[in-house]
């Protein structure tokens, strides 16, 4: 297997993938996907905890469930979005209503949402433990870093000047994937969602779970990671700006955080971050199949929680063995 990559090496952290806030949470994404995105969603947390058994460093990996919280007076705006997940989602996935004594129970930390669901079949992982052994676990490939395809065709690609001929080409480059002017045949009409994000860091504070905060205005989530650091995202932003964070995003996650986990007043910041993630019209994935070339794209915000079972699916399509669960890391 070659792989090309414009970045310079395993440690540049251009992919949206790097910025991810890692949630794994098929029920909850159902207010913006379909039921083959959850589904996706489902086998690929199943996926993970193989994947990653298999992977050097044991990267993180955490199956506790998710939270939905929302405050008393925000209470019509989050039933109708539990309604939706609760009309989509099939039982045993359906959010579970939660008193104050079973929230405390699961996580003590919380306190001022008055409105509480449990998602018990969500997990999360965090990429920036993930991206790197996912490169120890697939190292020996043959990686052409700083090496930006320029066009992909059935079984070739053009990089570097040469025109490289495989068996078959995936092509899964992300906002890569459209050409510099645009739209063009064949290629799919891929757009980027502005994604801001933000790294905390508090001792104090402990959270088990990915919380999100529903709220009318903006979606709110703080997903923990190792040593109480706490990811705190995201901005939706119908931009291709790149650029740092902006003060509203900053005031507005950051104060629907702290009201999720007063003890985050104390967190230090430790790092935010901007990102894109690669859209298409109707937000949803797609495979596009043709004898000896595969394109994938438009994981939105999804990227992590269906990765392994769209990869699964793309590979089975395309008419290449898939390697037997567990035999393989990455
Ligand atoms: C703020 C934020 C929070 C998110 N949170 C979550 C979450 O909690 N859970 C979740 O599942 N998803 C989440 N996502 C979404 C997830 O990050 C994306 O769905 C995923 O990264 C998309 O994967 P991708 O490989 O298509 O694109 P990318 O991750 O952008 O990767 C594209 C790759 O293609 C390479 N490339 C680009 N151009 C070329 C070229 N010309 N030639 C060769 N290679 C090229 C890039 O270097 C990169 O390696 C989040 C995204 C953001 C921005």
């Amino acid at each position: 297997m070659t792989i090309f990559d414009p970045a310079d090496g395993p440690q540049a952290r251009g992919a949206a993938g790097w910025t991810a806030a890692g949630m794994l949470s098929p029920s909850a994404e159902l207010e913006c996907s379909d039921l083959q995105v959850f589904q996706d969603g489902l086998d690929s947390i199943k996926m993970w905890s193989e994947i990653v058994a298999a992977l050097p460093g044991a990267p993180d990996f955490a199956r506790h469930g998710s939270l939905l919280l929302a405050h008393r007076g925000d209470g019509g705006a989050a039933r109708r979005l539990v309604d939706l997940i609760e009309r989509k989602a099939p039982e045993p996935h359906r959010p579970r209503p939660l008193d104050a004594e079973s929230l405390g129970e699961l996580e003590p930390d919380v306190h001022g949402p008055s409105l509480a669901w449990f998602l018990p079949h969500e997990g999360a992982i965090d990429p920036t433990q993930l991206m790197p052994a996912l490169y120890e676990g697939a190292k020996t490939a043959d990686w052409r870093w700083s090496r930006t395809v320029k066009e992909v065709g059935t079984g070739f690609l053009v990089a570097g000047g040469l025109r490289h001929v495989f068996d078959h080409v995936f092509d899964v480059r992300g906002l890569g994937q459209r050409p510099a002017k645009g739209p063009a045949a064949g290629c799919m009409d891929v757009r980027g969602v502005r994604g801001e994000i933000f790294l905390v860091q508090n001792r104090n504070v402990r959270l088990a779970r990915p919380v999100r905060l529903l709220h009318p205005r903006h979606r709110v989530y703080i997903v923990p990671r190792r040593d109480h650091h706490f990811v705190i995202g995201a901005s939706e932003i119908e931009s291709e700006d790149r650029s740092p964070v902006s003060l509203r995003t900053t005031v507005e996650l950051l104060a629907a955080a702290h009201s999720v986990l007063p003890g985050l007043a104390e967190a230090r910041i430790v790092h935010m971050e901007t990102n894109l993630r690669p859209a298409l019209r109707d937000n949803l994935p797609r495979i596009e199949q043709a004898s000896g070339l595969t394109r994938i794209n438009g994981l939105f915000r999804h990227g992590w929680m269906i990765a392994p079972a769209m990869a699964e699916r793309a590979i089975i399509q395309a008419g290449i063995p898939f390697p037997s669960r567990g035999a393989t890391a990455a």
